[in-house]
Protein backbone atom coordinates (compact mmCIF):
# COMPACT_ATOMS: atom_id res chain seq x y z
CA UNK A 1 0.00 0.00 0.00
CA UNK A 2 1.05 3.19 -0.82
CA UNK A 3 1.60 5.75 2.67
CA UNK A 4 -0.69 8.21 3.18
CA UNK A 5 1.62 10.84 3.04
CA UNK A 6 2.99 10.14 -0.25
CA UNK A 7 -0.94 10.19 -1.82
CA UNK A 8 -0.93 13.42 -0.29
CA UNK A 9 1.84 14.38 -1.57
CA UNK A 10 0.79 13.00 -5.06
CA UNK A 11 -2.43 15.07 -4.74
CA UNK A 12 -0.17 18.20 -4.08
CA UNK A 13 1.91 18.29 -6.93
CA UNK A 14 -1.19 17.82 -8.88
CA UNK A 15 -0.79 14.11 -9.65
CA UNK A 16 -4.05 11.76 -10.59
CA UNK A 17 -4.43 9.12 -7.60
CA UNK A 18 -5.31 5.44 -8.55
CA UNK A 19 -8.87 4.26 -7.68
CA UNK A 20 -7.36 2.49 -4.59
CA UNK A 21 -6.27 5.40 -3.55
CA UNK A 22 -8.96 7.48 -3.07
CA UNK A 23 -10.74 4.27 -1.78
CA UNK A 24 -8.01 4.32 1.12
CA UNK A 25 -8.50 7.88 2.44
CA UNK A 26 -12.40 8.18 2.30
CA UNK A 27 -12.36 4.23 4.29
CA UNK A 28 -9.47 5.52 6.29
CA UNK A 29 -11.50 9.10 7.78
CA UNK A 30 -14.49 7.32 7.58
CA UNK A 31 -13.14 4.42 10.04
CA UNK A 32 -10.98 7.14 12.19
CA UNK A 33 -7.86 5.53 10.82
CA UNK A 34 -6.72 8.94 8.93
CA UNK A 35 -6.67 12.09 11.20
CA UNK A 36 -8.25 15.53 10.79
CA UNK A 37 -5.52 16.90 10.00
CA UNK A 38 -4.03 14.82 7.49
CA UNK A 39 -7.61 14.47 5.80
CA UNK A 40 -7.19 18.25 6.12
CA UNK A 41 -4.23 18.26 4.17
CA UNK A 42 -5.61 15.88 1.36
CA UNK A 43 -8.96 18.53 1.00
CA UNK A 44 -6.79 21.13 0.74
CA UNK A 45 -4.73 19.45 -1.87
CA UNK A 46 -7.95 18.75 -4.03
CA UNK A 47 -9.17 22.06 -3.31
CA UNK A 48 -6.39 23.38 -5.25
CA UNK A 49 -5.74 20.81 -7.62
CA UNK A 50 -8.68 19.28 -8.38
CA UNK A 51 -9.66 15.97 -9.97
CA UNK A 52 -9.69 14.70 -13.74
CA UNK A 53 -13.22 13.33 -14.47
CA UNK A 54 -12.44 9.77 -13.05
CA UNK A 55 -11.20 10.45 -9.97
CA UNK A 56 -14.45 12.36 -9.39
CA UNK A 57 -16.50 9.20 -10.54
CA UNK A 58 -13.87 6.86 -8.28
CA UNK A 59 -14.64 9.28 -5.40
CA UNK A 60 -18.51 9.78 -5.88
CA UNK A 61 -18.72 6.17 -5.86
CA UNK A 62 -16.87 5.85 -2.61
CA UNK A 63 -18.63 8.27 -0.73
CA UNK A 64 -21.74 6.07 -2.61
CA UNK A 65 -20.22 2.90 -1.08
CA UNK A 66 -19.39 4.02 1.87
CA UNK A 67 -22.96 3.11 2.96
CA UNK A 68 -25.67 1.32 1.45
CA UNK A 69 -28.35 2.37 -1.36
CA UNK A 70 -32.65 2.51 -0.41
CA UNK A 71 -34.29 0.94 -2.84
CA UNK A 72 -38.36 2.77 -3.20
CA UNK A 73 -38.79 0.73 -6.28
CA UNK A 74 -42.02 -0.86 -4.61
CA UNK A 75 -43.92 2.21 -4.29
CA UNK A 76 -46.44 3.32 -7.07
CA UNK A 77 -45.05 6.51 -7.14
CA UNK A 78 -42.13 8.49 -8.62
CA UNK A 79 -39.54 9.25 -5.93
CA UNK A 80 -37.46 12.27 -6.57
CA UNK A 81 -35.20 15.03 -4.97
CA UNK A 82 -34.40 18.28 -4.95
CA UNK A 83 -30.89 19.43 -3.82
CA UNK A 84 -29.31 22.87 -3.80
CA UNK A 85 -25.14 23.71 -4.10
CA UNK A 86 -26.04 26.03 -1.25
CA UNK A 87 -26.49 29.83 -0.18
CA UNK A 88 -27.57 32.37 1.74
CA UNK A 89 -31.69 32.69 2.97
CA UNK A 90 -32.20 29.36 1.16
CA UNK A 91 -34.73 27.61 2.32
CA UNK A 92 -36.29 26.10 -0.79
CA UNK A 93 -35.87 22.55 0.21
CA UNK A 94 -37.83 23.11 3.31
CA UNK A 95 -40.80 24.55 1.37
CA UNK A 96 -40.41 22.54 -1.95
CA UNK A 97 -40.33 19.18 -0.68
CA UNK A 98 -43.25 19.00 1.47
CA UNK A 99 -45.22 20.88 -1.65
CA UNK A 100 -43.76 18.10 -3.90
CA UNK A 101 -45.37 15.33 -1.66
CA UNK A 102 -48.69 17.53 -1.52
CA UNK A 103 -48.81 16.88 -4.96
CA UNK A 104 -48.69 13.23 -5.10
CA UNK A 105 -44.20 12.31 -5.57
CA UNK A 106 -42.74 10.89 -3.15
CA UNK A 107 -39.34 12.60 -1.50
CA UNK A 108 -36.69 10.99 0.25
CA UNK A 109 -34.32 13.72 1.35
CA UNK A 110 -30.82 13.26 2.75
CA UNK A 111 -29.75 17.20 3.26
CA UNK A 112 -26.77 18.80 4.91
CA UNK A 113 -25.58 20.91 7.88
CA UNK A 114 -24.26 24.66 7.25
CA UNK A 115 -21.48 24.71 5.14
CA UNK A 116 -19.45 27.10 4.96
CA UNK A 117 -21.07 30.63 5.20
CA UNK A 118 -24.22 28.84 3.68
CA UNK A 119 -26.95 27.55 6.60
CA UNK A 120 -28.04 23.68 6.59
CA UNK A 121 -31.47 22.44 6.26
CA UNK A 122 -30.94 19.89 8.61
CA UNK A 123 -29.83 22.96 11.18
CA UNK A 124 -33.06 24.96 10.11
CA UNK A 125 -34.94 22.00 11.02
CA UNK A 126 -33.70 20.76 14.12
CA UNK A 127 -35.03 24.61 15.48
CA UNK A 128 -37.99 23.13 15.06
CA UNK A 129 -38.26 21.79 18.85
CA UNK A 130 -37.95 17.58 18.99
CA UNK A 131 -37.27 17.44 15.26
CA UNK A 132 -35.22 14.26 14.76
CA UNK A 133 -32.82 14.38 12.35
CA UNK A 134 -31.66 11.22 12.49
CA UNK A 135 -34.04 8.13 12.46
CA UNK A 136 -33.24 4.70 11.27
CA UNK A 137 -33.19 3.67 7.90
CA UNK A 138 -36.39 1.96 8.53
CA UNK A 139 -38.15 4.65 9.97
CA UNK A 140 -36.95 6.96 7.04
CA UNK A 141 -38.65 4.86 4.52
CA UNK A 142 -41.84 4.45 6.63
CA UNK A 143 -41.74 8.20 6.24
CA UNK A 144 -41.61 8.48 3.13
CA UNK A 145 -43.70 5.74 2.15
CA UNK A 146 -46.57 7.11 4.77
CA UNK A 147 -46.51 10.79 4.64
CA UNK A 148 -44.95 10.64 1.06
CA UNK A 149 -41.54 13.16 2.37
CA UNK A 150 -39.05 12.94 4.81
CA UNK A 151 -36.27 15.46 5.73
CA UNK A 152 -33.31 13.57 7.71
CA UNK A 153 -29.14 13.81 7.61
CA UNK A 154 -27.21 10.87 6.34
CA UNK A 155 -26.34 8.02 9.09
CA UNK A 156 -23.90 6.20 9.80
CA UNK A 157 -25.53 3.47 7.42
CA UNK A 158 -26.43 5.94 4.59
CA UNK A 159 -23.02 8.08 2.91
CA UNK A 160 -21.31 7.99 6.60
CA UNK A 161 -18.29 9.58 4.69
CA UNK A 162 -19.89 12.28 3.21
CA UNK A 163 -21.08 13.38 7.04
CA UNK A 164 -17.76 13.35 8.20
CA UNK A 165 -15.91 14.67 5.22
CA UNK A 166 -18.63 17.50 4.95
CA UNK A 167 -18.17 17.95 8.62
CA UNK A 168 -14.72 18.87 8.22
CA UNK A 169 -14.81 20.58 5.16
CA UNK A 170 -17.52 23.35 7.01
CA UNK A 171 -14.87 24.50 9.16
CA UNK A 172 -11.54 23.85 6.80
CA UNK A 173 -12.49 26.23 3.78
CA UNK A 174 -12.31 23.32 1.46
CA UNK A 175 -16.13 24.05 0.34
CA UNK A 176 -15.76 25.33 -2.96
CA UNK A 177 -14.32 22.19 -4.80
CA UNK A 178 -15.91 20.79 -8.08
CA UNK A 179 -14.71 17.13 -6.87
CA UNK A 180 -15.82 17.35 -3.39
CA UNK A 181 -19.42 18.73 -4.05
CA UNK A 182 -20.04 16.61 -6.61
CA UNK A 183 -18.94 13.78 -4.38
CA UNK A 184 -20.79 14.97 -1.56
CA UNK A 185 -24.40 15.71 -3.10
CA UNK A 186 -24.22 12.75 -5.91
CA UNK A 187 -23.45 10.44 -3.32
CA UNK A 188 -26.37 11.38 -0.70
CA UNK A 189 -28.70 11.70 -3.54
CA UNK A 190 -28.12 8.46 -5.65
CA UNK A 191 -28.14 6.27 -2.07
CA UNK A 192 -31.79 7.55 -1.63
CA UNK A 193 -32.92 5.00 -4.26
CA UNK A 194 -34.44 7.97 -6.25
CA UNK A 195 -35.96 8.30 -9.93
CA UNK A 196 -35.45 12.05 -10.38
CA UNK A 197 -33.39 14.81 -9.11
CA UNK A 198 -33.54 18.64 -9.38
CA UNK A 199 -30.60 20.48 -9.11
CA UNK A 200 -30.53 24.34 -8.10
CA UNK A 201 -26.84 25.57 -9.04
CA UNK A 202 -26.65 28.73 -7.23
CA UNK A 203 -24.35 31.47 -8.87
CA UNK A 204 -23.09 34.84 -7.64
CA UNK A 205 -21.36 36.66 -4.91
CA UNK A 206 -22.78 34.85 -2.14
CA UNK A 207 -22.75 31.10 -3.70
CA UNK A 208 -19.57 28.43 -4.16
CA UNK A 209 -20.17 29.35 -8.07
CA UNK A 210 -19.06 32.71 -8.55
CA UNK A 211 -19.78 33.18 -12.51
CA UNK A 212 -22.30 31.36 -14.59
CA UNK A 213 -19.68 29.62 -16.63
CA UNK A 214 -18.72 27.49 -13.71
CA UNK A 215 -22.19 27.18 -12.62
CA UNK A 216 -22.88 25.48 -16.08
CA UNK A 217 -19.37 23.51 -15.54
CA UNK A 218 -20.75 22.34 -12.42
CA UNK A 219 -24.65 21.05 -13.82
CA UNK A 220 -22.86 19.26 -16.50
CA UNK A 221 -20.63 17.40 -14.00
CA UNK A 222 -23.65 16.45 -11.64
CA UNK A 223 -26.05 15.96 -14.10
CA UNK A 224 -23.34 13.18 -16.00
CA UNK A 225 -22.84 11.61 -12.80
CA UNK A 226 -26.66 11.53 -12.02
CA UNK A 227 -27.43 10.08 -15.47
CA UNK A 228 -24.38 7.47 -15.05
CA UNK A 229 -26.58 6.04 -12.77
CA UNK A 230 -30.01 5.95 -14.34
CA UNK A 231 -31.29 9.46 -12.53
CA UNK A 232 -33.65 11.44 -14.83
CA UNK A 233 -31.70 15.55 -13.73
CA UNK A 234 -32.94 18.46 -14.45
CA UNK A 235 -30.85 21.28 -13.40
CA UNK A 236 -31.82 24.88 -12.99
CA UNK A 237 -29.17 27.58 -12.38
CA UNK A 238 -30.76 30.38 -9.44
CA UNK A 239 -28.81 33.81 -8.88
CA UNK A 240 -27.14 34.11 -5.21
CA UNK A 241 -25.93 37.70 -5.68
CA UNK A 242 -28.25 38.61 -2.56
CA UNK A 243 -29.90 36.53 -0.04
CA UNK A 244 -32.81 34.47 -0.95
CA UNK A 245 -36.27 35.59 0.46
CA UNK A 246 -36.04 38.31 3.59
CA UNK A 247 -34.12 36.12 6.09
CA UNK A 248 -31.53 34.40 6.54
CA UNK A 249 -30.21 32.52 9.97
CA UNK A 250 -31.89 29.28 11.83
CA UNK A 251 -35.29 29.19 13.18
CA UNK A 252 -36.50 32.69 11.48
CA UNK A 253 -35.58 30.49 8.21
CA UNK A 254 -38.62 28.02 9.56
CA UNK A 255 -40.77 31.16 10.10
CA UNK A 256 -40.44 32.35 6.63
CA UNK A 257 -40.89 29.16 5.10
CA UNK A 258 -43.97 28.66 6.98
CA UNK A 259 -44.90 31.69 5.64
CA UNK A 260 -44.81 30.42 2.36
CA UNK A 261 -46.19 26.97 3.13
CA UNK A 262 -49.76 29.27 3.83
CA UNK A 263 -49.30 31.66 0.93
CA UNK A 264 -47.53 34.51 2.25
CA UNK A 265 -43.99 34.38 0.89
CA UNK A 266 -42.44 36.65 -0.65
CA UNK A 267 -42.06 36.94 -4.33
CA UNK A 268 -38.32 35.54 -5.23
CA UNK A 269 -38.49 33.29 -2.85
CA UNK A 270 -41.66 31.90 -4.51
CA UNK A 271 -40.15 32.06 -7.61
CA UNK A 272 -37.45 29.65 -6.99
CA UNK A 273 -40.08 27.22 -5.43
CA UNK A 274 -42.80 27.12 -8.31
CA UNK A 275 -39.67 27.16 -11.10
CA UNK A 276 -37.82 24.23 -9.05
CA UNK A 277 -41.65 22.76 -8.32
CA UNK A 278 -42.63 22.62 -12.19
CA UNK A 279 -39.14 21.09 -13.26
CA UNK A 280 -39.79 18.06 -10.72
CA UNK A 281 -43.41 17.43 -11.88
CA UNK A 282 -42.29 17.92 -14.91
CA UNK A 283 -39.42 14.64 -14.74
CA UNK A 284 -42.16 12.96 -13.13
CA UNK A 285 -44.90 12.92 -15.87
CA UNK A 286 -47.13 15.13 -13.65
CA UNK A 287 -49.51 17.67 -16.11
CA UNK A 288 -50.54 21.50 -14.93
CA UNK A 289 -47.58 21.46 -12.71
CA UNK A 290 -47.62 25.17 -12.13
CA UNK A 291 -51.41 25.02 -11.15
CA UNK A 292 -51.00 22.08 -9.53
CA UNK A 293 -48.35 23.83 -6.98
CA UNK A 294 -50.02 27.13 -6.39
CA UNK A 295 -53.26 25.66 -5.61
CA UNK A 296 -51.49 22.77 -3.26
CA UNK A 297 -50.14 26.38 -1.10
CA UNK A 298 -53.74 28.36 -1.93
CA UNK A 299 -55.60 24.86 -0.71
CA UNK A 300 -53.15 24.29 2.62
CA UNK A 301 -52.14 20.96 1.32
CA UNK A 302 -48.52 21.65 1.70
CA UNK A 303 -48.78 23.19 5.01
CA UNK A 304 -50.53 20.09 6.41
CA UNK A 305 -47.91 17.67 4.75
CA UNK A 306 -45.00 19.98 6.30
CA UNK A 307 -46.82 19.71 9.28
CA UNK A 308 -47.51 15.62 9.08
CA UNK A 309 -43.49 15.48 8.55
CA UNK A 310 -42.50 17.15 11.22
CA UNK A 311 -45.17 14.88 13.53
CA UNK A 312 -43.49 11.36 12.08
CA UNK A 313 -40.02 12.48 12.98
CA UNK A 314 -41.30 13.67 16.74
CA UNK A 315 -41.46 17.26 16.19
CA UNK A 316 -44.06 19.30 17.84
CA UNK A 317 -46.38 22.05 15.86
CA UNK A 318 -48.12 24.02 18.35
CA UNK A 319 -45.73 26.73 18.13
CA UNK A 320 -44.39 26.24 14.48
CA UNK A 321 -43.59 29.31 12.99
CA UNK A 322 -44.65 31.84 16.16
CA UNK A 323 -42.01 34.06 17.26
CA UNK A 324 -42.31 33.28 20.64
CA UNK A 325 -40.00 30.28 20.04
CA UNK A 326 -36.16 30.61 19.97
CA UNK A 327 -36.58 34.42 20.78
CA UNK A 328 -33.43 36.17 20.33
CA UNK A 329 -32.06 38.33 23.94
CA UNK A 330 -30.25 40.80 21.53
CA UNK A 331 -31.59 42.64 18.67
CA UNK A 332 -29.74 45.51 16.55
CA UNK A 333 -31.14 47.35 13.16
CA UNK A 334 -28.69 48.48 10.63
CA UNK A 335 -29.86 51.97 9.24
CA UNK A 336 -29.26 53.34 5.61
CA UNK A 337 -26.39 56.52 6.05
CA UNK A 338 -27.58 57.95 2.64
CA UNK A 339 -30.33 57.99 0.29
CA UNK A 340 -30.79 56.27 -2.95
CA UNK A 341 -30.93 52.49 -4.16
CA UNK A 342 -29.73 49.45 -3.15
CA UNK A 343 -27.20 48.32 -5.66
CA UNK A 344 -25.49 45.50 -4.26
CA UNK A 345 -25.42 42.92 -1.77
CA UNK A 346 -21.99 41.15 -0.24
CA UNK A 347 -23.82 38.05 -0.06
CA UNK A 348 -21.11 35.63 1.80
CA UNK A 349 -19.98 38.55 3.88
CA UNK A 350 -23.99 38.07 5.29
CA UNK A 351 -23.43 34.62 5.46
CA UNK A 352 -20.50 34.90 7.35
CA UNK A 353 -22.61 37.10 9.56
CA UNK A 354 -24.96 34.36 10.20
CA UNK A 355 -22.30 31.96 11.50
CA UNK A 356 -20.46 34.71 13.47
CA UNK A 357 -24.12 35.70 15.23
CA UNK A 358 -23.99 31.79 16.27
CA UNK A 359 -25.99 30.34 13.23
CA UNK A 360 -22.93 28.25 11.88
CA UNK A 361 -20.09 26.56 13.20
CA UNK A 362 -16.28 28.00 13.55
CA UNK A 363 -15.45 24.70 15.38
CA UNK A 364 -16.28 21.74 14.16
CA UNK A 365 -18.18 20.87 17.63
CA UNK A 366 -19.60 24.19 18.04
CA UNK A 367 -23.28 24.92 19.15
CA UNK A 368 -25.72 26.38 16.98
CA UNK A 369 -27.64 29.06 18.49
CA UNK A 370 -31.27 28.69 16.69
CA UNK A 371 -32.48 32.22 17.64
CA UNK A 372 -29.86 33.50 14.96
CA UNK A 373 -30.30 35.25 12.13
CA UNK A 374 -30.91 38.56 9.84
CA UNK A 375 -33.69 39.73 9.07
CA UNK A 376 -33.46 41.84 5.44
CA UNK A 377 -35.73 45.23 5.12
CA UNK A 378 -34.12 45.67 1.84
CA UNK A 379 -33.49 43.65 -1.30
CA UNK A 380 -31.36 45.29 -4.53
CA UNK A 381 -32.99 47.54 -6.45
CA UNK A 382 -35.26 49.09 -3.65
CA UNK A 383 -35.12 52.61 -2.90
CA UNK A 384 -34.37 53.88 0.24
CA UNK A 385 -34.04 56.75 2.41
CA UNK A 386 -31.23 57.91 4.93
CA UNK A 387 -32.46 56.53 8.66
CA UNK A 388 -34.68 54.22 7.02
CA UNK A 389 -33.64 50.09 8.31
CA UNK A 390 -31.70 48.20 5.89
CA UNK A 391 -31.94 45.11 8.40
CA UNK A 392 -31.87 43.79 11.25
CA UNK A 393 -29.42 41.00 13.12
CA UNK A 394 -30.34 39.17 15.67
CA UNK A 395 -28.61 36.00 18.15
CA UNK A 396 -29.13 35.38 22.18
CA UNK A 397 -25.18 36.20 23.01
CA UNK A 398 -24.13 39.64 23.31
CA UNK A 399 -20.55 39.18 22.35
CA UNK A 400 -21.60 37.27 18.95
CA UNK A 401 -23.76 39.87 18.21
CA UNK A 402 -21.34 42.40 18.69
CA UNK A 403 -19.25 39.98 16.28
CA UNK A 404 -22.03 39.72 13.63
CA UNK A 405 -22.56 43.32 13.24
CA UNK A 406 -18.97 44.12 12.82
CA UNK A 407 -19.42 41.83 9.69
CA UNK A 408 -22.48 43.28 8.53
CA UNK A 409 -20.95 46.62 8.07
CA UNK A 410 -20.76 47.87 4.57
CA UNK A 411 -22.88 44.75 3.00
CA UNK A 412 -25.26 46.52 1.64
CA UNK A 413 -24.62 49.31 -0.87
CA UNK A 414 -26.62 52.42 -1.49
CA UNK A 415 -25.86 53.83 -4.83
CA UNK A 416 -27.99 57.32 -6.35
CA UNK A 417 -29.55 55.46 -9.15
CA UNK A 418 -31.47 52.58 -10.03
CA UNK A 419 -29.40 49.59 -10.54
CA UNK A 420 -30.27 46.98 -13.92
CA UNK A 421 -31.99 43.87 -12.21
CA UNK A 422 -30.46 40.64 -13.14
CA UNK A 423 -32.99 37.75 -13.76
CA UNK A 424 -33.46 35.02 -10.60
CA UNK A 425 -33.52 32.15 -12.83
CA UNK A 426 -30.70 32.29 -15.10
CA UNK A 427 -31.11 29.09 -17.17
N1 LIG B 1 -24.44 20.49 -0.69
C1 LIG B 1 -23.89 19.32 -0.31
O1 LIG B 1 -24.57 18.40 0.13
N2 LIG B 1 -22.56 19.19 -0.41
C2 LIG B 1 -21.76 20.16 -0.90
O2 LIG B 1 -20.56 19.95 -0.97
C3 LIG B 1 -22.34 21.39 -1.30
C4 LIG B 1 -23.71 21.54 -1.17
Amino acid sequence: MVPLETIIQQKQSGGILSNSNIQFIVDGYTSGAISDDEMTSWLNAVSQNGMSHEETLEYTKVMLNSGITLDFSHLNGFVLDKHSTGGVGDKVSIILAPLLASCGLYIPMLAGRGLGHTQGTIDKLEAIPAYKTVLSLTKFQQIVEKVGVSIMEQTEKICPADGKIYALRDVTNTVASFPLICGSIMSKKIAEGIQGLVLDIKMGNGAFMKTISEAKKLGKLLERVGELYGLKVSTVFTDMNQPLGTSAGLYCEIVESVECLKGNGPSDLMQVVYHLGQKALEIAGIENSEEKLKSNIKNGKALEKFEEMIIAHGGEIKMLGTPQLHKPKFRKEIFAKEDGFIGKMDTLQLGQAVVQLGGGRIQKNDKIDYSTGILFHKKIGDSVNKGESLMEIFCSDSERLKMGSKKVKGTIHIRGYKPKIYPLILA
